[in-house]
């Protein structure tokens, strides 16, 4: 938003960063080994939008990357999403190959069916399958992930990760999969590198921004530009309706002494007591090293007041939770200058391609 208001409108932009460093969470860097970090957990650009690929081409140039995960289930190591490959790994031959003839009869060869949707088959043989997929794969890992079961969650929020009719091992199936060729970073400060835009980092916006009345301040004076706020809209109205639920997540980073740490980007280890997955960062930009980065993750609550988990990376999507952000947003509605923009603010579980394409729509429609 800053850039399109400074180069399309030569609107002058403040950017009041939070932290000591600015790209979000897509912050990465090059550690001593020349290997490049996911500070805040592993970043895979994918989309299906040119307008979002052409945009961000601007300012980047690419490294072509397909992400692959396998998941460790029943002491074996199958591609994940679930596909037909993943079935034959699981099933003897023969009923790997029943089981495949009645999913593409039923589903079709290359499409895609949610594990919710499947659980609904009536047929026995698939319904048992998909109990399968369910428990081995779903049920524990979504417990750990949101702190709550399965069946409590959104089913949108499970249906990304779908049963896959077809061989292709790829975690994403989008037109445009890459990595920005010199990392997040640098894609973000080129975003930033217009005359028009100042960053002051380490800043408490909420510090310095004040809403009363419809209107806006900032610094003590009425603010007669737009505020795009992309933090946590609860935290801004003083949870004056009560707190909005977040997951956290505590990153634990290993340096091995070794070339390689396992086969894959990314090992989901859906029945693992107490973390969900390990992304070894070699593989994403193929960084030649002796040595390996490794990060595992373990999600938990969050909490506003505890320096260990306070930092909201998700929001939890019950229709309780959707509720009380509704009653934000009406409020929010009464400060025309206000625009709550990204995965916090708007309480949605944007991917990197819908939060650029929810932004370049919002701009756009503040243009007209
Ligand atoms: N999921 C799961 N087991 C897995 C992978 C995913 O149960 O091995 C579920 C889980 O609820 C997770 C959701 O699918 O939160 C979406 O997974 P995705 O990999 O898209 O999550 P993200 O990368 O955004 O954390």
């Amino acid at each position: 938003m800053a850039e399109r208001f400074a180069s399309v409108l030569g609107w002058k932009v403040l950017v009041l960063e939070q932290r000591s460093h600015i790209a979000g969470n897509c912050f990465d860097q090059k550690n001593e080994q020349g290997i490049t970090v996911h500070q805040y957990g592993p970043h895979l650009f994918h989309t299906s939008k040119p307008e979002v690929w052409e945009y961000l081409s601007r300012f980047t140039d690419w490294h072509p990357y397909q992400h692959k995960v396998l998941a460790e289930v029943a002491g074996k190591l199958i591609p994940l999403p679930f596909n037909l490959n993943s079935l034959h790994l699981v099933y003897p031959a023969e009923q790997a190959i029943a089981l495949e003839a009645k999913l593409l009869a039923l589903y079709g060869a290359g499409n895609k069916v949610s594990i919710t949707k499947l659980r609904e088959t009536d047929d026995p043989e698939l319904a048992e399958l998909a109990d399968w997929i369910y428990y081995n794969i779903f049920v524990n890992y979504t417990m750990r992930q949101w702190g709550i079961k399965a069946e409590e969650i959104a089913p949108e929020v499970l249906a990304r990760v779908p049963v896959v009719l077809s061989r292709d091992d790829r975690y994403f199936h989008d037109t445009f999969q890459a990595i920005p060729a010199e990392g997040y970073t640098v894609l973000i400060s080129r975003l930033l590198a217009h005359q028009n835009i100042e960053v002051q980092l380490k800043q408490n916006a909420l510090d310095r921004i004040k809403l009363e009345n419809g209107q806006v301040w900032l610094d003590g004076k009425p603010f007669n530009g737009k505020l795009i706020y992309t933090g946590m809209l609860d935290q801004l109205f003083v949870y004056q309706f009560g707190e909005l639920p977040y997951r956290s997540l505590q990153f634990v980073f290993r340096q091995l002494d070794c070339p390689y740490f396992q086969t894959a980007t990314t090992v989901n280890y859906p029945n693992a007591p107490d973390f969900t997955r390990i992304t070894e960062f070699k593989h994403i930009l193929a960084e030649p090293s002796d040595s390996t980065t490794i990060v595992t993750e373990y999600p938990q609550d969050y909490d506003k007041n505890d320096p260990e988990r306070n930092i909201p990376y998700y929001p939890v999507f019950t229709a309780d939770n959707q509720q009380r952000f509704e009653k934000y947003k009406i409020l929010s509605a009464q400060y025309p200058q206000l625009i709550p923009l990204g995965r916090l603010a708007e309480y949605k579980y944007f991917n990197m391609d819908d939060a650029v394409d929810n932004a370049l729509i919002r701009f756009n429609t503040i243009l007209k």
